[in-house]
């Protein structure tokens, strides 16, 4: 018999939580999980998920309105945000329950309150309830962070935009990242007048340098007011509605909502971490070994929380790595490298591998670029200008794919597949030697000369 109550607590029901909790209790592990909010974290309740199901909602804006070049009558079409809100509650509903039911097949024990640590292998829940456990898993990711101006107080954050009641008619989204240019894409098209402050050069740091500026055209066509260069400098509430904004550019704005996307931080806080020296690195994330092993024995930390690649993906496959190890008798490392991704702008961004810059940067012996922009085939009866972007990073002495960049319908669909064979090495003459399929945007990545 153990001498603790389970061999894991799980605090924080998310994506990487509830995968470490089930495989760990697969491998006969007795397994408890706390959740302080809702049971599927983040992803499923206010990211992922509901901002996937926004994106397709607003992209029937352009379809209807394309529609007509293929020979449709489409009356005038309405939209009702409340339905839609309510249509997504519905949903992540539905998941929230399908999580929780997976949790309790797996004879997971899920507590639905908060979670402290207040000693070695000691977990305290709301109320006072102590339990004991072999292991503690650290799963509690990350918050929005607000920029420390005059007013903050007056602007949302992704967590409050999802369940607006209402949509204003003009919004400042202050930020230049994915939550940021997701968000100006949605919203605008759902009929709210976007403007995107941002304090860079650039939209979107650490991308591609031309996917960058393919995004920023687009948006630009689309009616998105895009101001770089610019920073929040104080917000107020105005009296007869919506809020005053002055931006760095000396400009003041009255908007109906603000919105800032101005990053994450690791949900650290008030957890007990120094109690039992579970050390925080420079950036405020807990600091974890390849393992997911945090510096106090016994405690492992998967997910956001780490700040290592904040995406829904890698905190599942750090859980899953973490349980298989610990419990499963099955080692293996959550590999970091070559992890695709997506920014579900419209239109939308799929990459994986090096940008241009970065592989110019880490490559010795130089890198060819291979690249093609062509009116998408929709476009042509639609009368949109929507154009579809593709880039390949290739090495010049290995001929190997190091990175490859796409902006356009289809993109995170194309880049989950491109990364199998950028995964196992694909060379651009494999690339070549592979038929295109006929007629389709993705063709063009086999036949760039
Ligand atoms: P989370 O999913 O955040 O789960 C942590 C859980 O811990 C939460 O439920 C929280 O309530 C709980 N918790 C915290 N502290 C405690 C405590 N002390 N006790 C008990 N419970 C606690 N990623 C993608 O891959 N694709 C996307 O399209 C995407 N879109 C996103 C859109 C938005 C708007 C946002 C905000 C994020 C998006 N992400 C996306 C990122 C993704 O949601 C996260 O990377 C992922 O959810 C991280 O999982 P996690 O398990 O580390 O943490
Ligand atoms: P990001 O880190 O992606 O972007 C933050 C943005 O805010 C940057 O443009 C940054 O500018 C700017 N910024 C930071 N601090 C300030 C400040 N004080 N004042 C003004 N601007 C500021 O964070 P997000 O919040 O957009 O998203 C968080 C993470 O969630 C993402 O990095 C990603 O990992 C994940 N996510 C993934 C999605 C997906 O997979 N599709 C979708 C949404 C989120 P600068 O560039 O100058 O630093």
């Amino acid at each position: 018999m153990s001498q603790f109550d389970y061999d894991l607590f799980v605090i924080g029901a998310g994506s990487g939580g509830v995968r470490a909790a089930r495989i760990a209790a697969s491998h006969g592990a007795r397994v408890a999980i706390a959740e302080e909010f809702r049971v599927g974290g983040t992803c499923v309740i206010r990211g992922c998920v509901p901002k996937k199901l926004y994106v397709l909602a607003s992209r029937f804006a352009d379809e209807f309105r394309e529609a007509a070049g293929f020979g449709w009558t489409v009356p005038e079409a309405e939209f009702s945000w409340p339905k839609l809100v309510a249509a997504k509650e519905a949903e992540i509903s539905r998941l929230e329950r399908a999580y929780s039911a997976n949790l309790e097949k797996s004879s997971v024990a899920t507590f639905p309150s908060r979670a402290v640590i207040t000693a070695p292998h000691t977990v305290q829940l709301d109320g006072g309830r102590s339990f004991t456990a072999g292991r503690i898993l650290i799963a509690t990711g990350g918050a929005p962070v607000k920029p420390n101006v005059p007013g903050v107080e007056f602007a949302i954050t992704s967590n409050e935009v999802f369940y607006l009641p209402a949509l204003p008619e003009t919004m400042i989204i202050v930020g230049g990242g994915y939550i940021a240019v997701e968000f100006a894409c949605l919203l605008q098209r759902l009929g709210v007048k976007v403007t995107l402050v941002y304090r860079g050069e650039a939209i979107l740091r650490g991308f591609d340098d031309d996917v960058r500026r393919v995004l920023t055209e687009a948006m630009s066509a689309a009616g998105i007011e895009i101001l770089i260069r610019t920073d929040l400098k104080h917000i107020e509430e105005d009296k007869a509605g919506g809020r005053r904004v002055t931006l760095t550019n000396g400009q003041t704005r009255h908007v109906g909502e603000i919105m800032v996307a101005t990053g994450r931080k690791p949900n650290t806080v008030g957890l007990g971490l120094e109690t039992v020296g579970v050390e925080i690195n420079t950036a405020g994330a807990i600091a974890v070994d390849d393992q997911s092993r945090t510096t106090a024995p016994g405690i492992w930390a998967v997910g956001d929380v780490t700040n290592r690649i904040n995406l829904t993906p890698v905190a599942i496959r750090e859980g899953h790595a973490f349980a298989d190890t610990v419990f499963g008798n099955k080692p293996w490392l959550a590999d970091h490298r070559l992890v695709p991704t997506a920014v579900f702008s419209t239109p939308e961004i799929g990459t994986v591998g090096l940008s241009e810059e970065e592989a110019r940067a880490e490559c010795g012996g130089g890198v060819t670029i291979f690249q093609t922009s062509f009116r998408a085939m929709k476009a042509t009866l639609s009368g949109s200008g929507d154009r579809v972007f593709m880039k390949l990073v290739v090495d010049k002495v290995t001929d190997k794919i190091l990175g490859v960049h796409i902006v356009g319908e289809g993109a995170a669909e194309m880049a989950q597949l491109l990364a199998i064979s950028v995964k196992m090495g694909a060379t651009k003459a494999d690339f070549d030697a592979t038929m295109p399929l006929h007629p389709s945007a993705a063709e063009e990545l086999v036949t760039m000369r």
